[in-house]
């Protein structure tokens, strides 16, 4: 399914483009190692208007928080969905977390895009239950499909089936939030051509739970990390859905890397972060940017 495209992953680089690729940067989030992050629905519930399928309505978002949601949609959205597997239970607080961290990065990304930025979905969180078990997105086995892009590969294979989504849909950029876990070895969340696809740690990431390690000898420093690094992942990943490369250089471990970029290891530094001039460039001529939302400030690691 992305075997024609370059998967983008943060964390250790893995391998160049040339089949399903993922990318990853330094100890980034989509990697054997490290896992990202994710986002949920919290206005009204009109989703299925745009879906085929059916969506679960997200719990309201609190009334204390009502200022830091993200703004009405005003163009093309970035649709958050979080699938629920079949043996997992739906956690509103996941929707919630999903909702304020898309609201936080609209900002970030309107701080840096000189007041536009992405919109999200009048379902800001679409939730959906899979017909599989978590444990299948690690497991199954798809013909042509590595084992370092099983999990994402299968993640995105339900993502679309549920929803009608697709690689590089004119009208919409998707971001699975999927309650499973990858295996050591297999690349967790990554983005490419307007999909993304992120795991369990990233939505514990954003709701401020235990990190589960993906492999024995992950550095613990990987996952004891606060929200604020999981809404970085989901920075990183959606500019990487968006079409944004890792900053020259880097993957090559290049001196002139520009590494605090959210391209690369700004992931960790969110949202003491920025996107390079290039990257400013590039996610400014994208259609799915535009001006128009408004700019909640807030802590992300108080999501
Ligand atoms: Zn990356």
């Amino acid at each position: 399914m992305i075997s024609s495209r370059c998967l983008v992953v943060l964390a250790v680089v893995l391998g160049a483009c040339g089949g399903p690729v993922l990318e990853d940067a330094p100890p980034d989030e989509d990697s054997a190692s490290i896992q990202p992050t994710t986002p949920r629905a919290t206005r009204a519930n009109d989703a299925g208007a745009d879906g085929d399928t059916k969506v679960d309505a997200a719990p309201a978002p609190t009334p204390a928080a009502a200022e830091e949601l993200p703004s009405p949609p005003f163009g093309k959205p970035v649709r958050f969905v979080y699938l629920v597997p079949s043996d997992k239970t739906q956690k509103p607080d996941y929707v919630k977390k999903i909702t304020r961290a898309a609201a936080h990065l609209q900002t970030f990304y309107r701080s840096q895009l000189s007041g536009s930025t992405f919109s999200v979905h009048s379902t800001i969180v679409e939730v959906h239950t899979t017909p599989h078990p978590a444990s299948w997105y690690s497991t199954h086995v798809k013909s042509g499909v590595s084992m370092l892009e099983r999990w994402w590969t299968n993640a995105v294979d339900d993502g679309f089936a549920l929803t009608g989504a697709k690689f590089d849909d004119p009208d919409y950029v998707w971001l699975f939030y999927v309650d499973s876990d990858n295996a050591c070895g297999q690349h967790g969340g990554a983005g490419t051509s307007h999909v993304g696809a992120f795991p369990s740690n990233d939505l514990r990431g954003l709701a401020g739970e235990p990190k589960i390690p993906t492999c024995a000898a992950d550095p613990p420093d990987w996952y004891d990390t606060p929200p604020c690094r999981w809404v970085g992942g989901m920075a990183h990943e959606l500019g990487h859905a968006l079409g944004l490369p890792h900053p020259p250089g880097c993957e090559e471990n290049k001196a002139t890397c520009d590494a605090h970029s959210v391209m690369w290891t700004g992931v960790y530094e969110y949202p003491t972060t920025y996107f390079n001039a290039a990257e400013r460039a590039s996610l400014g001529a994208s259609s799915f940017i535009k001006s128009g939302a408004a700019a909640p400030n807030f802590d992300c690691n108080k999501l």
